[in-house]
């Protein structure tokens, strides 16, 4: 086993209890990032709302973290709210979102690009983020003063070529809406951060490379990852990194950190001829 997943592993048999009381909703909290993140604040002590279009996956997770599980495609603004009061109505109160569901985008070049699928694609990853801002903070300063709103990016966001045109297209933009709305709702005390990841192993990633024709398993994709982008050499990513970062951002530790985009990409976007 590799060093840090060790640490990892500590880590999750002795958690230290860091949103004891905190209620969270997670979008896309089904699987990947999303599931690993829900374990982990549960295990911190938050009750956890999952929001996801993956039914049996989300109830069985949510069941066995504790937590409740909500039907709730993003892309309808209605959804999302009902994921927000159902936090409400069990816990009188929300502390922490994560905007975290997504879908990869199909790649083409720009010359021929598909608007139905652009249109689409924005549907999900950025109008499911602004649903997901817009009604938790209404409902953070209704229910009491502060909260944490934390919203998955990419290094898409940052780097050319990494992914499908509207997919870094909808990833900057969540950027862009995080400082934005950051500005807003600093004086409530809601602070608004993003999560930019990049190569983990999930559903998502997988079936994109399977649409390039390369069927790759998640160990052979966290290894590529280690050997060919990352400083962190022999380091691949994995969902649990993405994790500990929300964690972070959920928590108080972070209070003083908002409009802010956490890279979880080992160095990747800020190192040029590193590589391999
Ligand atoms: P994943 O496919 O395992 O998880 C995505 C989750 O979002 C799934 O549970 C899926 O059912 C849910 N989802 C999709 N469409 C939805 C909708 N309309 N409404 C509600 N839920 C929906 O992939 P992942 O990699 O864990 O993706 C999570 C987030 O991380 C995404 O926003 C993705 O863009 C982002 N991301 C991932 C990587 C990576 O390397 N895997 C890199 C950068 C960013």
């Amino acid at each position: 086993m590799e060093p840090h997943m060790k640490l990892n592993e500590e880590t999750r048999k002795s958690p230290s209890k860091r949103l004891v009381n905190k209620v969270a909703v997670i979008t896309g909290g089904a699987r990947g990032i999303g599931a690993a993140t829900a374990k982990l604040f549960a295990e911190n002590g938050a009750h956890v709302v999952i929001a996801d279009v993956l039914d049996d996956l989300g109830a069985s997770l949510a069941q066995s973290i504790g937590g409740r599980f909500i039907h709730c495609d993003v892309s309808k603004e209605q959804d999302v709210e009902s994921a927000i009061n159902l936090a409400i109505s069990w816990k009188g109160q929300l502390h922490i979102m994560f905007n975290n569901a997504g879908i990869a985008g199909v790649d083409g070049s720009i010359t021929s690009l598909d608007m139905e699928h652009v249109k689409h694609l924005l549907s999900i990853n950025l109008n499911g983020t602004i649903h997901g801002i817009k009604h938790a903070s209404k409902a953070m300063i209704n229910a009491q003063k502060g909260g944490s709103i934390i919203c998955t990016s990419s290094a898409s966001s940052i780097m050319g070529g990494l992914g499908a045109h509207p997919y870094t297209l909808s990833k900057a933009a969540i950027d862009g809406l995080v400082r934005s709305a950051a500005c807003e709702l600093g004086v409530h005390l809601i602070r608004v951060n993003s999560i930019s990841p990049h190569g983990v192993p999930s559903e998502m990633l997988l079936s994109a490379f399977k649409r390039f024709g390369r069927e790759i398993t998640p160990q052979e994709l966290k290894d590529y990852i280690g050997k060919n982008a990352s400083l962190l050499k022999g380091k691949g990513s994995t969902a649990d990194d993405v994790a500990h970062a929300a964690l972070f951002l959920a928590s108080d530790e972070s209070s003083f950190i908002t409009a802010h985009s956490l890279k979880v990409d080992g160095g990747y976007t800020s190192a040029f001829g590193h590589m391999s």
